[in-house]
Parts: C-alpha cells; sequence; structure tokens
C-alpha cells in the first residue's frame, strides 16, 4: 500500500484508525453505514454474503469496500462473532455540519466473542465467558471472566487437564501468551495471542489490586498462585481495553479448587449428554430435560450445575432440603415460578449498567421487577430453610433504586435513547420545558394553517413536516399561482409545491432547536441515571444470583415431582446403591421404562455387564453416572431410593469416534481414554468402561480388556460398570470376588429376540447376534444360513480350537460367510480366515472345555 500521505484525508484517517486494530475487523461508520475496506471488506464479503465493491480510488488503486447498513449490524456482528472474529466500531464523533475534512472518528467500542454483553449478540441460555491462561512450570493458570455479571475466576491446573477444563468453562475467547501451544486448543476458533511481557504476575498484582480497590490479593486467597494472577492480569487489561472504560461491577475474584468438584474429564461430560447430544444439539439432553426455569438466569444457572456437581455435601443437602420444600408446597412454588417469570435478566441488565450500555427498555424492565421483590420475599419468608433464607434476604426490595427509575424512566420508554421519549415527565424541569415547546406547536401549526387558508384562499392547504425538509405549506400545483408573495418555494412535486413563510421558518428554527436541546438534554439525564444506578450494582448483582438459584430450586422440585424422583441419600460408606433406578432422559422418551438396581461397594466393586446389542447395557451404565452427578448437584434423582457415597470423580469410555481431526483411529481414541481414567481414578471415582478392546484384533483386544478390568478391581478400586462382549471376562469373578456379573435379560420368541431390559445377576447365557442381526433388517435367508452354521461350528468347536495354530484351518466357505462378515463389520473380500473365526467367535462364545 502506498504511503498515506498519498491517501485522501479520509482514508488516511481511515488507514489510522486501522493501524490500531491490525487482527480485527474496522466497521467505519460513514452515514447510515458502517463500510469495510480493503482486506477487511473482502473477509467480511465472504463471510456475510455481502456485495464486495470498489469505489473510486486512493493513492491510485481502487478501494475494495463492503458495507453493511448502521441499523441492521447487530445481525452481522452476531454472526462474525460467532465465527471467532473480532470487531472494532468506529464512530463519527465529530459534526459533519462544522468540521473541515473528514469528521472525527473513534473506535466507540470492540465486539470480541468473549466480551459480549449486549442482549442483541448474547445467547441467552448460555454464559459468555472470556478465558485467560498462562503457563508456569507445568502448571497452567486459567482465569476467566463472565463480563456480563462481573463475575471473575481462577485455578491452577496441570497442563494435562487442559481440554477437561476447556470443556468445563467452555470460554467463547481465549487469550494466550504468544507462542503457547496445546493440542486442546485446537478446536477453538477464538484464540487471541498476546504479548508475553503482559502475563506477568506482579504488574497483574497491581492491575487487579487497583481494579477492586484493594491493598494486596490476599482476602482473595490467590496469594500462591502466580500462574492464574499472571492470566487475570492479562485478561483485566484485554477487557478494559475493548470496554474503553471502567468496569465497575468486577469487585474480587474467586479462586476455584479442583477438589470442590465432582471431575469430569471432556468425554464424560460429552457422552452423558449433559448439556449437547453426543450430536451436538441441546436436545435431548439432562438439561432440556430438566430446564423449566422461568428466567434465564436461571436457565444458565442449572446448567452450570449440572456441569458443576459439588463434593461438599453439606450444601447439597441445603439444596436437597430447599427443593424438598419447594415440593411440598406447590401452590406456593407455582406463584414463586409466576412471579419469576415477571422478572428480567437482571444479572446481564446489572452488567450493562456497569458498562453504561444498558438500553431504556433495560432500565424499565429492572424497575417493574424491582416491583415484585416485596410478593418474591412474601412467598420465600414461608420456608425455613438456610439456601431459601439467604434468597429471601438477596431479595429485599430495594427501594431507592426502584424509586429513582419509577421517577426517571416512562412507563414504557422507546427502545434506544436516540430519538428521546425515555425519560418520564416531571423528572426534570428543563426536559419538560423543552417537551412543552414541542407539544404547543401542535395548536400553533393548526392555527398557523387556518390563517393561511384564509388568507390565500387556498381551502385544501396544509402545513406540514418532514425530516429532510422540516416545516412546509403544501399547496395543489392547480392552486400554486395562488399563494401570496412572501411564500418561498422549498420543494416541487409532480402535483403539489410546498413552501416556507418568514413566519414558518422562525416557528421552525425554534421547535427544531427545543427538540435538539430536548434530546441532548435526555441523553444527559439518562447518562446521569446510569451513574446514580452504578451503587446498586452490588445489590443487584446479589439480587440476580438469588432469583437464580431460586428459579432453579422451583424448577427442579417441579421436575422431581412431575417425574417421580427421589431425594438421594448420602452416606460416608463407600457405598452407590440404587433401587430401581431410570436413564431420566431415556425415560422421559419412550413409554415402558424398565427401572433397574445397581449395587456397587467394597465388596462390589466392578459390574461386568453382558448381553446382546440393544439389550440396556449403555443406557443401564449412563444412568448409573447419571443418578450419581444428579445426586452431586443436590438434585432429586430418578429412582425409588438411592444411597451415594463419596465420589471424587466420573469417567466414561462409552462408544467410538474416530479423532480425525487429531489423527488418531478409533483404537487409539480408546486406548488413550483407558489409559487416562488408568492414571487417574481412585476408589472413590466412578468409571463406565464399555466395550474396551473392540478396535483391535479379538485376541489383543481381549487381552486389553482383562488386564484393565484387573487393574481397576484390583489395583484402583474404583466403583466399575464393565459393558463387555467378551465372554471370556465373566469368568474374572472367580478369581476376584469384589467383581460381580450382571446381564441384561432377553429372551427369544419365535426366532426373534425380545429385550426384557432388566439387569439380573450373573453372565448372559448367550449373545443373540443372529436375532439382532434379524432386527437390524438382514434378509431371513442369511440369517437362515448363520444359524446352520453356528450350530455346525458349535458341534466341532471348543475352546481349544481357537488356538492360534488352526485359525489357518476353517473352511474359506465359512470366513466369507456375509453374515459372520457384517456383524464384525469386516469387508468380506479382504476376510482371512482368521478373522472369519474371530468374527465369529464375537458373534457366539464357544463353550468351554
Ligand atoms: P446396548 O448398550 O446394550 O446396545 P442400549 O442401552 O443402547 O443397549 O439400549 C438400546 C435401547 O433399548 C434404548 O435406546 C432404549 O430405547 C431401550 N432401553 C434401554 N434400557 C431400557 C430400559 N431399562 N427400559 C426400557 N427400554 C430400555
Amino acid at each position: 500500500m502506498n504511503a498515506p500521505a498519498a491517501h485522501t484525508p479520509m482514508m488516511q484517517q481511515y488507514l489510522r484508525i486501522k493501524a490500531e486494530h491490525p487482527d480485527m475487523l474496522l466497521f467505519y461508520r460513514m452515514g447510515d453505514f458502517y463500510e469495510l475496506f480493503y482486506e477487511d471488506a473482502a473477509r467480511a464479503a465472504q463471510l456475510l454474503g455481502i456485495t464486495l465493491t470498489t469505489r473510486g480510488a486512493s493513492a491510485g488503486t481502487p478501494i475494495k469496500m463492503a458495507g453493511v447498513p448502521y441499523h441492521a449490524a447487530e445481525q452481522y456482528l452476531a454472526r462474525l462473532v460467532k465465527l471467532g472474529l473480532s470487531v472494532a466500531i468506529c464512530e463519527q464523533v465529530g459534526d459533519p455540519a462544522t468540521s473541515k475534512g473528514p469528521v472525527e472518528r473513534r473506535v466507540a467500542r470492540i465486539v470480541t466473542p468473549g466480551t459480549l454483553t449486549d442482549a442483541a449478540l448474547l445467547d441467552d441460555h448460555r454464559d459468555s465467558l472470556l478465558l485467560s491462561l498462562c503457563a508456569e512450570r507445568g502448571t497452567l493458570g486459567l482465569a476467566w471472566l463472565n463480563l456480563s455479571s462481573g463475575s471473575l475466576r481462577v485455578t491452577e491446573i496441570p497442563a494435562a487437564q487442559l481440554a477437561a477444563e476447556l470443556e468445563r468453562i467452555r470460554p467463547a475467547e481465549l487469550l494466550l501468551p504468544e507462542g503457547f501451544a496445546h493440542a486442546a486448543l485446537a478446536a477453538y476458533p477464538a484464540l487471541r495471542a498476546l504479548p508475553a511481557w503482559q502475563f506477568d504476575s506482579e504488574r497483574a498484582t497491581e492491575l487487579l489490586t487497583r481494579q477492586f480497590g484493594t491493598h494486596d490479593l490476599l482476602a482473595f486467597g490467590c496469594a500462591q498462585l502466580p500462574a492464574a494472577i499472571a492470566a487475570a492480569g492479562a485478561l483485566l487489561q484485554y477487557a478494559q481495553a475493548t470496554q474503553r472504560g471502567l468496569l465497575p461491577h468486577i469487585s474480587g475474584l474467586t479462586v476455584e479448587h479442583q477438589s470442590q468438584f465432582v471431575l469430569m474429564d471432556a468425554a464424560t461430560r460429552r457422552n452423558l449428554e449433559i448439556s449437547e447430544t453426543l450430536r451436538g444439539e441441546a436436545s435431548p439432553t439432562l438439561l432440556s430435560l430438566l430446564d423449566t426455569c422461568a428466567t434465564s438466569m436461571g436457565s444458565r444457572r442449572l446448567r452450570h450445575w449440572l456441569h458443576h456437581p459439588l463434593r461438599d455435601r453439606n450444601v447439597l443437602r441445603q439444596r436437597q432440603d430447599a427443593i424438598s420444600r419447594l415440593l411440598d408446597e406447590s401452590g406456593a412454588r407455582d406463584k414463586l415460578h409466576r412471579l419469576l417469570q415477571g422478572c428480567v435478566d437482571v444479572e446481564r441488565i446489572a452488567g450493562r449498567i456497569a458498562l453504561s450500555s444498558a438500553r431504556p427498555r433495560d432500565l424499565s424492565g429492572l424497575r417493574d421487577t424491582l416491583a415484585w421483590l416485596p410478593e418474591i420475599c412474601a412467598q420465600l419468608a414461608q420456608w425455613d430453610n438456610p439456601l431459601l433464607a439467604a434468597a429471601a434476604s438477596a431479595c429485599m426490595p430495594q427501594h431507592a433504586t426502584h424509586d429513582l427509575l419509577t421517577r426517571a424512566i416512562r412507563p414504557e420508554p422507546a427502545s434506544v435513547i436516540r430519538e428521546g421519549g425515555v425519560i418520564a415527565d416531571g423528572y426534570d424541569a428543563e426536559l419538560d420545558e423543552l417537551r412543552g415547546l414541542q407539544s404547543n406547536s401542535g395548536e400553533f401549526l393548526m392555527a398557523l394553517e387556518a390563517r393561511e387558508r384564509e388568507r390565500s384562499g387556498i381551502a385544501n392547504l396544509k402545513v406540514e413536516y418532514n425530516r429532510v425538509h422540516g416545516f412546509y405549506i403544501e399547496v395543489s400545483r392547480a392552486q400554486a399561482d395562488k399563494v401570496p408573495d412572501d411564500y418561498r418555494r422549498r420543494q416541487t412535486l409532480k402535483n403539489a409545491e410546498r413552501y416556507i413563510t418568514p413566519e414558518l421558518k422562525a416557528f421552525e428554527d425554534k421547535a427544531l432547536s427545543a427538540s435538539e436541546r430536548a434530546l441532548a438534554r435526555e441523553k444527559l439525564l439518562y447518562e446521569g441515571v446510569l451513574q446514580a444506578l452504578l451503587p446498586s450494582l452490588p445489590a443487584l448483582q446479589a439480587l440476580a444470583a438469588a432469583l437464580a438459584d431460586l428459579d432453579v430450586l422451583c424448577a427442579l422440585a417441579q421436575r422431581a415431582q412431575t417425574l417421580g424422583y427421589c431425594v438421594p441419600q448420602f452416606t460416608d460408606e463407600a457405598v452407590i446403591e440404587i433401587c430401581g433406578g431410570r436413564h431420566p432422559v431415556v425415560e422421559s422418551r419412550i413409554d415402558d421404562f424398565i427401572p433397574n438396581d445397581t449395587l456397587l461397594s467394597r465388596t462390589r466393586q466392578m459390574l461386568l455387564i453382558t448381553g446382546p446389542n440393544m439389550g440396556g447395557k449403555s443406557t443401564y451404565m449412563r444412568q448409573t453416572a447419571l443418578i450419581a452427578l444428579l445426586a452431586c448437584c443436590g438434585s432429586f434423582v430418578p429412582a425409588q431410593r438411592a444411597r451415594i457415597g463419596p465420589i471424587d470423580q466420573i469417567f466414561t469410555r462409552i462408544g467410538s469416534s474416530d479423532d480425525l481431526a487429531g489423527g488418531r483411529s478409533t483404537f487409539m481414541v480408546e486406548m488413550t481414554e483407558t489409559a487416562h481414567i488408568l492414571h487417574n481414578a481412585t476408589d472413590n471415582s466412578l468409571v463406565l468402561l464399555d466395550e474396551i478392546g473392540r478396535g483391535t484384533s479379538t485376541f489383543d483386544g481381549l487381552a486389553l480388556a482383562w488386564a484393565v478390568a484387573r487393574q481397576l478391581a484390583e489395583k484402583i478400586r474404583a466403583y466399575t460398570l464393565f459393558a463387555t462382549h467378551y465372554f471370556e471376562l465373566t469368568r474374572l469373578p472367580l478369581e476376584w470376588r469384589q467383581i460381580a456379573n450382571v446381564h441384561v435379560e432377553a429372551v427369544e420368541h419365535k426366532d426373534r429376540i425380545v429385550f426384557l431390559h432388566s439387569v439380573k445377576e450373573g453372565p448372559a447365557s448367550q449373545s443373540y447376534g443372529l436375532q439382532v442381526a434379524a432386527l437390524a433388517g438382514v434378509p431371513g435367508s442369511v440369517i437362515q444360513a448363520a444359524r446352520r452354521h453356528l450350530v455346525t461350528l458349535e458341534q466341532g468347536a471348543t475352546r481349544n480350537d481357537l488356538q492360534p495354530d488352526l485359525f489357518a484351518a476353517p473352511s474359506v466357505a465359512t470366513a466369507r460367510h456375509p453374515v459372520l462378515t457384517l456383524l464384525a463389520g469386516l469387508d468380506p473380500d479382504s476376510l482371512s480366515p482368521k478373522a472369519a473365526l474371530e468374527a465369529l467367535y464375537q458373534l457366539k462364545s464357544l463353550p468351554a472345555e
């Protein structure tokens, strides 16, 4: 590009501002459009599907240009931010009428995926978080901010746990020091590398203490967390820069310790389909089932609870007790739910007040919500429970704030302050006077019209106003020659002429200046109201938290009642005992769900689960984990009775998926996840393993599955549910008493398999592979042929037949049988006799000698 001096003055201004924001798109305001230039224009045109044009030339080169209308900007911003991009929004701040050269422009705000607070850009139902990370000697410091609520949290973790933490926190945008790399970051579109010096713990301490107005950070309990502090410092600086101002609602930080939570790794959160199905959809999931919250604050809080099961049983008991009380008094609970339905998103509105970006309807909504507080408090007074009592005290009426909003804001204000109609009459004498001037104008204009009609003799003469031409007198073309001499032509239309008179002009000047002054006054007053609200922020934040908690507790009570859940009992004994347990989501989607029991204890640590495909094995395993998870969220659980001992982590190794992006095969993924479990599980962990070893050859797989089961049962002693097709494993309990066999029941009826879905003690008697194949639509003739071969094989083969040296022998005809290959998932053309026998072995376990 040419030297700036060669450009037009406007392009010089553009290039100067763009140079300050090289790594984001620049929306440059020109009249009613935001324009993008050069590469920004090309990129935006491609991403947003808007037209790319060129306009004129600057410094001899045509300027690539694309634009979005000012009024529709939010929807384009939303799309860009979703794609992980950041946008600097540059507004005209000077007055075009008085400026020489280009109007003065300044970047008014920067929109980045992790610092959104605008209602139009945010998803109501999930938090939008900005996360920063910093490495120090093998430890990672994480800090994350919810700019809407002002909540800033930090933790330190071993680098290996980054993937799990990112899955838990789910940041919308990630800040990291230049040069930092980690495999877990591959999936994140919105990464921003910052200079390493911004991650300095001393500098960070200074920034943070200045922000919180404290002498040091001791009170926050983060003295020993230099990496986390360094991350928080860089984060705060970035957030301040994007907001171009103060962040008065960030008044402290909270340290999270991993030991607070029942930990789940990234795979487990996905496999349990807590808030997203395996296909990435929002429903049906545990969250979608339970979320009957009245407010979006409640929905976000429920999502947080489900992803942050706790170990502190006192907190959980308080939640249980609160839910019990709300459950017993459904009338009062329904009333509370209705009151909550009338509440606005206090959390986000408080955030926007702090950032001076609250809209008029945010304030009127807040005012109306504050008006409900006495009633909410009255409802809460009847329950004697620490959580509900704490909520009640945070919901105490905020008279001064309510009073200010009632006096200042119109009952139904306009949606934006720009055009006025927001500040209530009677709030400010000067505004009232200016408005008076405008409203009296109606009478004046009618009188003027009557007078002019008489004076000119033109009966259909009209006095009117439009935004472009101001006031005018309109006369039809036919009558135009009758107009008095002092009429000056303003505009000529097809059938009419428009005029102005000295009197009308004088009035226009007065009225327009009154309306301009009124608008300016309103804006000033509005900013004053936002300022005056700042001291109420802590009370509003506490109110938001209380409303969210109440909403979740009511929803959980409502669900527990409707869906027939029970209170789980916590015990210090090492046990997970579930009577009549159900899978909450599967149960909600079918008519006759069969409840099942689960008993895991020190003397019964592992259940080996066998039975046909589709028999209900993974449903059974998942329901056990979901019941444990719900219990650790303080919720009731889908069971008749449940007793839950201490649980520190939940692990799952379920299903098989290729990690194509990461270049790992199914088997590699399976083994990586298994290794992770073996390294991290303890005797208080709940481990779900589904068909370990399936991704490799039968003998490798069987050997691995055997060894993994042994390690879990003998060394780690975790509570384990182990579903397997390897019939061999059902012999494990003979050696280890703490392992037990259970099976999902199925019966054969007229060559068809009927799944009973009940879990019974002991191993499955057969695998029903052919019946399942029949159910899956494999043609009857093929099934019959397979059945005949099976009989032959069963008669001939014994366990000893599976010695490798015999594998060369079986007839190729058997080996190539389509059913066997189909069930084993093998390609018939590439099937070796050995593979065929292995397939058969999976299909039907052979009798021991
Ligand atoms: P597997 O893991 O043994 O292949 P799944 O657990 O995937 O079987 O269950 C297959 C289907 O059976 C489920 O989608 C569900 O519809 C049904 N099912 C599973 N468990 C039950 C149950 N306890 N009661 C009723 N239906 C069930």
